[in-house]
């Protein structure tokens, strides 16, 4: 049995350091909805946001020896619901970001809002903190999908939502779903079609999938066949490609110039703090790469002295899948450079299994780039556990 070379080696060797990226995670919502298995809890009454805004900027100060000298690329402000919190908080947070570490000119800085929320007000207030790109949670433009999803917004405050960020912020981001409770090809796209007709620039859609410790896991809704679900992510991909956006990730699709930079840079397997409820970081050295998660409760995250749950170092036999976990999900692939580049190991020690993969039609590579085929994207958890 062939082994890879990569497991003969016990130290990587980076020549360079990746971009550094910051996630912040603020973990509370209006309500928990169904089908969510993200670290969300339902407030109850006033949110801590000053004691919580305190930890983060301590819990940034712990972890800045690791990052000396690296500036942030970007800054992605997700839940939860951030959008809860005031824009004073969103302000106070980012300002102490900025003072600890430099942002690069022009760094993305987006925020995740649900309609509902969030009201023009609000939206102009984060523009001010800093913040230069929205995501808005709206999942469907459709009232009885939205009930069915347990939302708190309608239709209608969903495309006020929408209207407000567009009013406030040039670059914008829908999350959409299909694949939901009794919903058909035709009424899916309709959501598609209100997410162009909106105006944004980027649209992310993901088909419903029930996670375990999900309401939904526990009480499984009727969902739509898997082949309508097939039908439904052809038609996601068609419709928005023929509006001239481009399919550059599994569930991302942009207008030239908008792809999000934030989540890039995590599939292209760069680096990025992560801060806040259950936050997880990945930070490279020049002999190794490393892996950092906080105190998941957020109760227990903002009474400990120490944020810290996990720290590790990955194991040099992980680092080829975790790059390829990531990379294979960009519809274009990633230039072959990039493999070293960021795990700093030869991608001639994965010779055999991309020939297989090649072979197999799951991938194809010239010499600049290896990109899944469109059966490795239709298979891609296949194509994943290649590199296992
Ligand atoms: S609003 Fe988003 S993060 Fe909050 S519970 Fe619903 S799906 Fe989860």
């Amino acid at each position: 049995m062939p082994k890879i070379a990569v497991e003969r080696r016990d130290q990587v060797r980076l020549a360079v350091l990746p971009p550094l990226a910051l996630y912040v995670h603020i973990p509370w919502c209006v309500r928990k909805c169904p089908y969510c298995d993200f670290n969300s809890h339902e407030r109850a009454g006033e949110l801590p946001e000053r004691e919580y805004v305190a930890r983060l900027i301590a819990d940034l100060e712990g972890l800045l020896p690791s990052v000396w000298g690296r500036r942030l690329g970007s800054v992605f402000i997700g839940g939860g619901t951030p959008s809860l919190f005031s824009p004073e908080s969103i302000d106070e947070l980012l300002a102490a970001v900025r003072a600890r570490l430099p942002l690069e000119p022009g760094a993305e800085v987006t925020l995740e809002a649900n309609p509902g929320t969030v009201e023009a007000a609000r939206f102009q207030g984060f523009r001010a903190a800093g913040v230069n790109r929205i995501s808005l949670g709206v999942q469907s433009f459709d009232d009885r999908r939205l009930a069915a999803l347990g939302r708190i917004h309608s239709a209608a405050e969903a495309l006020r939502g929408v209207e407000a960020a567009l009013a406030s912020f040039d670059n914008v981001n829908i999350d959409l779903m299909y694949g939901l409770p009794n919903q058909d090809v035709t009424q899916a796209q309709s959501d598609i079609r209100q997410a162009i007709a909106c105006g944004v620039p980027h649209v992310s859609a993901y088909q419903l999938t029930l996670e375990p410790n999900t309401a939904f896991y526990r009480r499984p809704p009727q969902l739509p066949p898997h082949d309508a679900c097939a039908d439904m992510q052809r038609m996601v991909e068609d419709t928005l490609a023929a509006a001239g956006f481009e399919h550059y990730e599994t569930s991302a699709f942009a207008r030239p110039g908008r792809r999000c930079r934030h989540n890039l840079n995590y599939w292209e397997f760069g680096d990025y703090l992560g801060i806040g409820a259950g936050a997880h970081g990945k930070v490279s050295f020049p002999d190794r790469v490393t892996r950092h998660e906080r105190i998941k409760q957020p109760a227990q995250y903002l009474k400990s002295e120490i944020t810290v749950a996990a720290e590790r170092t990955v194991r040099v036999e992980e680092l080829a899948f975790e790059f390829m976990l990531n990379a294979l999900r960009l519809v274009e692939g990633f230039p072959v450079s990039l493999f070293e580049e960021r795990t700093g190991l030869p991608l001639a020690a994965l010779q055999e299994k991309l020939e297989k993969a090649e072979r197999d039609g799951l991938l194809e590579r010239d010499w600049r780039r290896i990109r899944p085929t469109e059966r490795g994207r239709l298979f891609l958890n296949e194509l994943l556990e290649r590199f296992l």
